[in-house]
């Protein structure tokens, strides 16, 4: 086949397979007609020509993208021309030497001495301008070395301490400073514990207000502690707190004394009633005596003893109360018993005819006479007469010399009378200082004489009362019973004439 027969069919092929007669296609058009002419056209082969000049990298290389035209040749070397550009590559190598700069001195920054003394001297290397490979090569190994004995090991001595995040560790050290003002936190609210607790009454059992409300407050906010207005409170709160304790102390005081009051009150009592070294008071004075010795003694506590002692003072007492309410009622019983023996005493009076004192008659006795005499005056007209006695002034006797000292002039006059009257006349004690004689088968001139004879005797006597003398007289006044109608008349006419000797100055008798 002719050359115009292969350029004939490569036409039509491109005609064939719609292509546009360009001169690439055309090219690759003949040389495939040729190579079914089995006709050798050197233009066919001469990307392999050019090829085979290239090292062998590239030709592996253009192997793979399949080259067939010295055009697409062409486009491969000068796009590989252009990657090649070696101000280009001096471009990306000081970009890469800068990048590499920058990541060693942020690792220079990171806390890690090692990394940042290794990062510090590869930037002193990357900075020297004629390091030599071996010195890259020297650092490279400590990079490596670096990294393959790096232990982060020690971040887990802090995990008691909070959260540890081995990939992060700010975020581990914002918890430990948030662990940190937790317990700041904690000792806030510790010290707010202690004040609220010291802002408490310690005596007084209520709280004011004011404290509570700052107690309150500081409960709920300890972070309060740290603010300047909370102090000028809480001295004010401390101030509250101790008037509170103040007046609760004076109303413990007040109560003591009001104890103390009731138990010197209970003791007095006591003492009155008692005798003193009862057994009871000796135990009570004890446990005083114990109180007094006691030291730091607390309020209630002392409150409380005393207000034992009271109380045991109290029971005391009213034991003794009730002994002395028993003895009372024994008394009670003694005095009814008194009462019926002064009755029978009484009767006994009655029935006895001698007058206790003076050993004389009695006027029950001189009563029995009297109706006697009158009976015999009045049967056998046998006549009597009546003297009636008294002693002056014998009220006096008894308020300068005493009781006791009446008594004996009166026995001493008794024995007067005994001795100066007659057997047949009765004398006897009439009442009081009143003593009557009742003289037989005697007229008013005998009667006179014996009366006289009787003052004379007193006048004279010698009254003797713890050797103190004694000066008595005695006045008298007379009257015989044949003189008046009856007996009744003829005493009370004695009666009256010894009235009469009285007021006419005593010491004398006096008669009709
Ligand atoms: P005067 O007769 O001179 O007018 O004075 P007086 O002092 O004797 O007066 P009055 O009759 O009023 O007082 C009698 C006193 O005698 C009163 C009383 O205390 C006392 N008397 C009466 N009986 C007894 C007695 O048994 N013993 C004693 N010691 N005194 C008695
Ligand atoms: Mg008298
Ligand atoms: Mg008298």
């Amino acid at each position: 086949m002719t050359i115009n027969g292969i350029i004939k069919n490569a036409v039509e092929r491109l005609k064939r397979e719609d292509k546009l007669l360009m001169p690439d296609a055309y090219a690759e058009a003949f040389c495939k007609e040729a190579k079914i002419a089995g006709m050798l056209v050197e233009d066919c082969n001469q990307v392999d020509k050019y090829a085979n000049t290239l090292n062998k990298d590239y030709q592996q290389e253009l192997r793979q993208y399949h080259l067939k035209t010295t055009q697409e040749l062409v486009r491969y070397l000068i796009s590989k021309l252009n990657r090649m550009n070696p101000t280009n590559c001096a471009t990306i190598l000081a970009e890469n030497q800068l990048l590499t700069k920058r990541v060693l001195e942020a690792v220079e920054l990171l806390h890690n001495k090692e990394a940042a003394t290794l990062a510090k001297k590869s930037i002193d290397i990357i900075n020297t301008p004629n390091a030599s490979k071996e010195q890259y090569e020297h650092y490279r190994q400590l990079w490596i070395n670096f990294i393959t004995s790096y232990d982060d090991a020690f971040l887990n001595h802090l995990k008691p301490m909070g959260k540890v995040y081995s990939q992060d560790l700010k975020t581990t050290i914002e918890n430990l400073a948030h662990q940190k003002s937790v317990s700041k936190d904690r000792d806030l609210r510790h010290i707010a514990t202690i004040m609220i607790a010291s802002l408490v009454p310690s005596i007084a059992s209520s709280v004011n207000d004011k404290i509570a409300k700052i107690s309150d407050d500081l409960r709920k906010n300890p972070e309060l502690l740290t603010s300047e207005s909370i102090e000028k409170e809480i001295k004010t709160a401390i101030k509250l707190r101790i008037a509170l304790d103040k007046d609760a102390l004076k109303e413990m005081i007040q109560s003591l004394d009001m104890v103390l009051d009731k138990l010197s009150i209970q003791l007095i009592d006591m003492i009155e009633k008692s005798d003193q070294s009862n057994s009871e008071i000796k135990e009570i004075k004890k446990d005083l005596d114990n109180l007094n010795r006691q030291e730091n003694l607390d309020f209630k506590t002392a409150h409380n003893k005393l207000y034992t002692i009271a109380i045991a003072l109290e029971e005391n007492t009213a034991a003794l109360s009730k002994d002395l309410k028993a003895h009372d009622d024994e008394v009670k019983l003694l005095g009814k018993k008194i009462e019926v023996l002064e009755k029978e005493l009484e009767d006994a009076k009655k029935a006895s005819r001698e007058d206790f004192l003076t050993k004389l008659f009695n006027k029950r006795a001189l009563d029995d006479t009297l109706e006697i005499k009158e009976n015999e005056f009045e049967r056998f007209g046998r006549d009597y007469s009546i003297v009636m006695f008294d002693i002056d002034y014998f009220k006096k006797v008894n308020d300068e010399y005493g009781h006791e000292a009446g008594d004996v002039i009166l026995t001493a006059f008794a024995n007067i009378l005994k001795q100066e009257c007659r057997t047949v006349d009765t004398v006897g004690r009439y009442g009081g200082e009143e003593f009557m004689a009742i003289l037989s088968e005697t007229d008013l001139k005998g009667a006179v004489i014996f009366a006289e004879k009787v003052r004379e005797h007193v006048q004279k006597a010698k009254f003797l009362f713890q050797n103190r003398r004694i000066d008595v007289t005695v006045s008298a006044g007379v009257s015989e019973r044949a003189r008046f109608p009856s007996q009744k008349s003829a005493i009370h006419s004695a009666d009256e004439y010894l009235y009469l000797a009285k007021k006419n100055g005593r010491n004398r008798i006096e008669s009709p």
